[in-house]
């Protein structure tokens, strides 16, 4: 098989970018589509110090604009009760996850909050919205880690409806190539990790989706990598706008 003109993984040549690399492409850009309004008040310390320097500004929004949140739940063993981070929290950013890490680095997702961080939501905020809108502030964990924060952090109205997420993903562990595509449409579903058959689904690598071609053993070819490494593809991204092999 030619490889000339398929996108494919070339494990030779897999780099590591630096966190917001590809954000900065892809990101919400928020210019001209707001309008500050009186300070919104959060009776909260955790709320205000949760944004750098304790600074942020309030919004009305003037455009329709796509949002990310990070999160995932589970049912505790000991108690029953289910725990971790909703869909529709407050804390949403105009980035989304490059990675697992990069979303804790640029997120400052703090391991105690319990967030399984398995997935992303793709929120369309309508216009009219109000907002807070500041950077996400550096956190220190229990075992002494900094976790650098650094993404736009936006603060919706509390129970906000889960009806303006207009798409989910897995956040893979490889850094994205391309923009991320949220391929599952219904809402991923908690009640314990193992009913969750989300899970075990392959995910591109390249850009999220999990529609994905597993390919037959006959339809498998072999790629030889930038620095000689010979490599077998088994997938193949469905998304009309990736087409990755891997
Ligand atoms: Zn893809």
């Amino acid at each position: 098989m030619m490889t000339d003109n398929i996108y494919y993984c070339d494990y030779d040549v897999l780099t590591h970018y630096s966190s917001g690399t590809l954000n900065s492409k892809h990101k919400t850009d928020l210019t001209g589509k707001l309008q500050e309004i009186d300070k919104i008040i959060y009776n909260d310390e955790t709320i205000t110090n949760s944004f750098k320097n304790g600074e942020y500004n309030s919004y009305i929004t003037f455009d329709d604009l796509i949002l990310y949140r990070i999160f995932g739940q589970f049912k505790s063993n000991i108690s029953d009760k289910i725990k971790g981070a909703r869909a529709n929290g407050a804390f949403v950013s105009t980035e989304f996850a490059e990675s697992l890490i990069d979303a804790k680095q640029r997120l400052a997702l703090d391991p105690s909050w319990m967030n399984t961080k398995v997935y992303e939501a793709k929120i369309l905020l309508l216009k009219g919205s109000e907002i807070s809108l500041g950077i996400v502030a550096p956190v220190v964990t229990k075992s002494g880690t900094v976790l650098e924060g650094g993404a736009d952090q936006i603060l919706l109205p509390k129970g906000w409806s889960e009806d303006t997420i207009i798409g989910y993903r897995r956040v893979t562990s490889r850094q994205l190539l391309n923009k991320p595509y949220f391929s599952i449409k219904n809402k991923p579903d908690f009640d314990t990790i193992k009913k969750d058959k989300n899970i075990y689904k392959p995910v591109c690598p390249a850009c999220g989706c999990d529609d994905v071609c597993i390919l037959s053993d006959k339809d498998r070819f072999t790629v030889v990598g930038k620095n000689g490494g010979v490599y077998e593809m088994k997938f193949n991204c469905r998304n009309s706008e990736c087409r990755y092999y891997w």
